[in-house]
């Protein structure tokens, strides 16, 4: 059996599960994963839409349609930011590693839209570098 991790936002509403390996894991450095989430960064972890299963929270799950065409997941009640999804990346669901419960088995691979980083929060330099207009051309 794949190994499956489950996850859930700060009041619990909204509980769900992944089934690993996830397709990649990455930080964010864009401005909307930013303002979203409130945070320097956002790592995420994509899966493919049969990966993902929601345990509980349907009618608790609120969803945010983005100018970009995107729907960001978060949790009506207590507000956490849980979830991304764009046809950019058709039958995939991204979700915040930091509501998944207990470790990933994968770490971060890149750093994505790394030139948008602000300076008080400068992407790993540990980890490749990808940005330009797409967010994820190899940059220096
Ligand atoms: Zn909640
Ligand atoms: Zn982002």
């Amino acid at each position: 059996m794949k190994k499956k991790l489950t996850g859930r936002c700060s009041c619990g509403g909204v509980k769900f599960e992944v089934q690993l390996p996830a397709k990649f894991v990455a930080h964010c450095h864009c401005n909307n994963c930013r303002r979203a989430h409130g945070a320097g960064f956002v790592t995420w972890a994509g899966f493919k839409d049969e990966q993902f299963v929601l345990i509980s929270g349907r009618e608790t799950l609120n969803e945010y349609a983005t100018e970009t065409d995107a729907t960001r997941g978060f949790c009506g009640e207590c507000g956490s930011p849980m979830f991304f999804s764009s046809p950019r990346w058709a039958g995939e669901i991204h979700v915040a590693v930091a509501v998944i419960d207990g470790d990933l088995e994968q770490l971060p691979t890149a750093c994505v839209y790394a030139d948008r980083a602000p300076n008080w929060c400068p992407a790993p330099a540990d980890l490749p570098h990808r940005g330009g207009e797409s967010g994820v051309e190899p940059i220096a």
